[in-house]
């Protein structure tokens, strides 16, 4: 199959999508707290989807997010996609060349449980990279790891040294309302304040009657943020607004997945991923278009400023001056 071109992936219901749902929402610069880049050549699969070119650097990258969001300039973390084992020192460096190219980029250093902290410390600075991105398939255990399986506690002592953000994609079954990562995110935060933790997805609260569960024992927190990557819930994003205020929250696309169609629901204890081939859109009296993911999700993020009675200010926040002061990119304002 030969690559798509980013404009392959938008249909004519999502220009539409955008005018209705979106044009007068999103602000009009945009930094993306979670998005990926890759090179098939070194190592990297998209393996989700097909059609995606080979390499998406930061060039294609920002051509894929202008469908996504036309016209508004956009700045990234950018983190590596954790399917390729053997391979990640030139994803890391692949990362590290395109953030090179502008200022206004970040990208985490992609670490294994196993990582001797020394040479994590060395390689990010030498990379010029930001912090770190873990992610539980390398843990033993995956789907019910313990936090310190796949981010042990000695790489975010390093973060601590260093002053990094770290990128944390929880897992459990009932997530952030798990006492033990309850327990585990207290212990890192308290103990080591100057490393930054973002719990990405909202704190993964695809189900977010678990943030409104557990996220209550983690406030007061002051080294704790939020990506909204791919939640297409409002619930998930406006318990973290109401807990943590939105000063704590980024927009994060989770590109190459925003590009996807069809969405998270919540469900009984737990949720779904409705992906563009589920029988669901196609029911008799309703059958519609899934839209695509970023799309759905910016909508919940949209309806979750709603409910917060956020202002115009407050938003331009979440989707840009959140980030680019966490990272370095505009200094810290006067609170
Ligand atoms: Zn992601």
């Amino acid at each position: 199959m030969s690559a798509k071109q980013p404009e392959e992936y938008i249909r004519a219901g999502d220009c539409e999508f955008f005018e209705r749902e979106l044009a007068s929402f999103v602000p009009d610069r945009i930094f993306d707290a979670h998005a990926h880049i890759w090179d098939s050549d070194h190592g990297e699969q998209v393996v989700w989807a097909d059609g995606f070119p080979s390499d998406v650097g930061l060039d294609l990258y920002r051509q894929f997010v202008d469908c996504l969001h036309p016209a508004r300039p956009v700045s990234a973390l950018f983190l590596s996609l954790p399917w390729n084992k053997d391979r990640r020192h030139e994803t890391n460096e692949w990362i590290a060349r395109n953030i090179a190219r502008d200022t206004t980029c970040r990208g985490h250093f992609f670490v294994e449980p196993d990582d001797d902290p020394d040479w994590v410390q060395q390689e990010v600075r030498r990379l010029g990279l930001h912090g770190l991105k873990c992610y539980f398939t390398y843990a033993s255990s995956t789907w019910e790891a313990d936090i310190p399986d796949y981010l042990p506690e000695r790489l975010v002592k390093v973060a601590d040294d260093e002053g990094w953000t770290i990128t944390l994609h929880l897992v459990k079954a009932r997530c952030i309302a798990d006492p033990g990562n309850q327990y585990w995110i207290r212990h890192y935060c308290e103990t080591y304040p100057n490393m930054k933790l973002i719990l990405a997805h909202s704190a993964r609260g695809f189900q977010p009657s678990h943030n409104l569960e557990g996220l209550p024992a983690l406030q007061g927190l002051d080294n704790l943020y939020f990506d909204t990557s791919t939640n297409c819930e409002p619930h998930a994003h406006e318990v973290i607004i109401r807990l943590f205020g939105h000063r704590k929250l980024m927009y994060g696309s989770d590109f190459y997945l925003s590009h996807l169609r069809g969405r998270t629901f919540g469900a009984s204890d737990s949720f779904v991923w409705v992906e563009e081939d589920s029988p669901v859109w196609n029911q008799k009296q309703l059958a519609f278009q899934p839209s695509l993911i970023g799309h759905e999700h910016l909508r919940s993020l949209k309806l979750a400023c709603w409910s917060a009675r956020l202002s115009d200010s407050d938003i331009e926040d979440i989707f840009w001056n959140n980030a680019a002061e966490l990272f370095g990119v505009e200094p810290p304002r006067a609170s």
